[in-house]
């Protein structure tokens, strides 16, 4: 069954004065999908998911959600869209009360309803111990615990993450991977993340967008990447130079016959492989 888009973004086009942040960007993204968005320091990541919340409202192009052009001062709408950017805390309120004084704009939960939602929170992001002390004294990690319970605050169909790793020690980092696929499985959330890192988004992301000096550089997933990153180099018996063809099965065969029917021998085949790193600078 083909799944709902729930995100379109076409030519979309972002500019600080006259410099282009953005430059005509198009990619959908399916429901239920976790989204790596890759690139570089200054790729222009943040750029793009800011103008998606609508934080920098001026903009060329158009965004969709749920098939619909997106109206980011409709509060119904915004509200099934959650995000880690920019995230500030009432340092000198407990993590419990920050959490209740975002819900507490939700008049259609109780008081009791809303402990019950706080509590489960700051247990499913581990500081049900913490849940009194002042997020002063929390540490960085902490405090990106908190900003996730935040983040899953309102049930939200679209989750927005702006470098949700960054600062955090391995064992924060695997948990924070573990809570979002686990968002993903049972609430079919959809998460957008970015990242410079390949590795934290080739763990965690169904497809990578790739993005450098706000242009797209790929859009798909993980490993059509690298199948398009691969290629074969054939060499002749007696002869000094390759060919260099796709990485493709058929396209090899193919190869391979038409040269021995000419009578050409081939001595070696090797998988040429680029660093996918090199693809984003
Ligand atoms: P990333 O999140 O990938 O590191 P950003 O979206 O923050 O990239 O930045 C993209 C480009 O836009 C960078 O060249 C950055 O210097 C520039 N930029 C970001 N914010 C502003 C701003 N408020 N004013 C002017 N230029 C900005």
């Amino acid at each position: 069954m083909k799944k709902q888009k729930l995100l379109e973004i076409h030519n979309l086009t972002q500019h600080y004065g006259d410099f282009i942040a953005l430059n005509n960007i198009s990619f959908s993204i399916e429901k239920g999908t976790i989204i790596g968005l890759l690139g570089k320091n200054g790729a222009g990541k943040t750029t793009l998911m800011k103008t998606i919340l609508g934080l920098l409202c001026q903009y060329d192009g158009e965004i969709k959600f749920k098939g619909k052009s997106i109206n980011h001062g409709d509060p119904k709408i915004m509200r099934k869209i959650s995000s880690l950017v920019d995230v500030r805390f009432y340092e000198d309120m407990s993590a419990y009360e920050n959490l209740n004084y975002l819900l507490m704009a939700d008049v259609k939960i109780s008081k009791s309803n809303r402990r019950k939602k706080i509590d489960e929170l700051l247990t499913l992001v581990g500081l049900e111990n913490n849940s009194s002390s002042k997020v002063k004294s929390f540490s960085f990690g902490m405090k990106q615990r908190l900003a996730l319970a935040q983040v899953f605050l309102h049930d939200a169909e679209l989750i927005i993450l702006d470098e949700p790793f960054v600062g955090l020690d391995p064992v924060g980092i695997e948990f924070m991977k573990s809570m979002l696929k686990q968002i993903q499985r049972e609430k079919d959330a959809t998460i957008i993340f970015s990242s410079h890192q390949l590795e934290e988004v080739s763990d965690l992301a169904d497809e990578i967008v790739a993005i450098s000096d706000g242009t797209i550089k790929y859009c798909g997933t993980l490993q059509e990447l690298q199948n398009t990153n691969k290629k074969y180099n054939i060499w002749f018996v007696g002869k000094e130079m390759k060919i260099e063809i796709p990485y493709n099965s058929e396209i090899l065969q193919r190869t391979i016959h038409e040269h021995l029917k000419k009578g050409i021998e081939i001595s070696k085949i090797e998988v040429i492989e680029n660093a996918l790193y090199q693809l984003f600078i």
